[in-house]
């Protein structure tokens, strides 16, 4: 009932084909299902459906809103891009380092070798081809990174990492030829979590005031 004052059926049905055309198999559909439990756990606390109840809305509603804040960015709605909501809550990130240990491979594009060159000079000779992406290189080492400190739960070249670690936990994907930054669909990363539930906390908010608009 509240998503449906938020985005028409028609639109809807066209983001999920798209995210499923994003995410084939049956590891992506077993941590999607579980990222959104874990969010539904936690907005259930935020926007209990007990106290919304005289609202008419139930369990089913806090579902929807989440499937719909994992699956599209807020500037659908006049509201902030995911870069924007993630850039604004560094603090989301707990610096448990999962990312560091088991991302591969990290890219790095061709544009930003030199800049990356010039403030770790010693990168030279880390970093190879990517014959998988030609505009790409990228870290001899990974799984685990091999500048993710793990004593001190730091990456070593943090103010210069790569893109691809500044924009996490949101990752690269093509789409219909054209580069389309999605959610990483990891439930163990409380930076992935805390953003939808951000996300689902205001489209909850927004779907009420137009439901309150409309009695
Ligand atoms: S981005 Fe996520 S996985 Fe990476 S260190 Fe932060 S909380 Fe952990
Ligand atoms: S470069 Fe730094 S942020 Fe990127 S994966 Fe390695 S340790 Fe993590």
């Amino acid at each position: 009932m509240l998503r449906g004052l938020l985005i028409q059926e028609e639109l809807l049905e066209k983001v999920l084909r798209k995210s499923l055309k994003n995410e084939n198999g049956e590891s992506v559909e077993i941590n999607r299902n579980l990222i959104e439990k874990l969010v539904l756990k936690k907005l259930r606390k935020k926007r209990s459906v007990k106290k919304y109840r005289k609202y008419g809305v139930s369990r089913q509603d806090l579902q929807e809103i989440i499937e719909l804040a994992h699956l599209t960015g807020l500037e659908v709605f006049g509201g902030l891009s995911d870069f924007e909501i993630i850039k604004n809550h560094p603090k989301w990130c707990n610096n448990c380092g999962k990312c560091c240990r088991e991302s591969s491979p990290i890219f790095i594009h061709r544009d930003e070798l030199n800049p990356l060159l010039l403030f770790n000079p010693d990168l030279k000779n880390e970093i190879v081809t990517n014959p998988a992406y030609p505009e790409h290189y990228k870290f001899k080492e990974d799984l685990p990174c091999k500048f993710h400190d793990i004593e001190n739960k730091k990456c070593s070249i943090y103010d210069s990492r790569p893109q691809v670690c500044q924009s996490y936990p949101l990752i690269l994907v093509e789409v219909e030829n054209k580069p389309h930054y999605i959610t990483h669909l990891q439930p163990d990363c409380n930076y992935v979590i805390s953003l939808i539930l951000e996300k689902s906390m205001i489209l909850f908010d927004e779907s009420l005031k137009k439901l309150n608009s409309k009695n």
